[in-house]
């Protein structure tokens, strides 16, 4: 597990994003307390995945202005009990009953680690079950040094997701072209 934890003692590293597919994957939640980060989801050619939204208090972002609606996502370092290591799970905002965020808020909480075995069945519904971890290898005090990084700033999950600079983003011809049609062509 040492490993883990040395990987990331850089400055402000993160953690491996991990994918929630059709097969189960067995993960130990040891806090409830999610991050929240703004996404956009690009399907280019230039770019395929999600990307960072740009807005600030102060500044647009260019992707907005291309009239990309963000998606809100919410984020929980977790422990994967099949490949013995620390990832970051993105849960996407959706109440639905059967979506994952609803399903893993009734399991989880910010005391006790629980296991949770998830699996993608279409792409607003998931199945999710709980397991005994009694057997886990979960490594409870790397869950709390990964908690004190985060506090401390030494990891940020949001950098699981690539974050382009406005720069980057105008080299996509489609958000180019879209935010000069809905800004009106002005010079950027
Ligand atoms: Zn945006």
């Amino acid at each position: 597990m040492a490993n883990n934890i040395n990987s990331f003692s850089v400055k402000v590293a993160t953690l491996p994003l991990i994918k929630v597919t059709k097969d189960f994957l067995a993960l130990v939640f040891f806090t409830a307390t999610y991050i929240k980060v703004m996404l956009h989801y690009i399907d280019e050619p230039e770019y395929k995945g999600y990307l960072h939204c740009l807005k600030t208090k102060k500044k647009d972002c260019i992707l907005c202005q291309a009239g990309r609606g963000p998606q809100e996502m919410f984020m929980l370092p977790v422990y994967n009990d099949v490949a013995d290591g620390f990832g970051i799970l993105a849960v996407p905002n959706n109440k639905n009953i059967r979506g994952l965020k609803s399903q893993i808020d009734r399991n989880i909480n910010d005391s006790t680690p629980v296991g949770l075995c998830i699996r993608k069945d279409t792409p607003f519904t998931y199945a999710v079950q709980k397991y005994d971890i009694s057997q886990s290898s979960f490594d409870d005090e790397g869950a709390d040094e990964i908690m004190e990084k985060i506090e401390e700033k030494y990891l940020n999950v949001k950098n699981c997701f690539t974050r382009y600079s406005e720069k980057q983003l105008s080299h996509i011809q489609s958000i180019k072209r879209m935010n000069d049609i809905m800004t009106g062509g002005r010079a950027r």
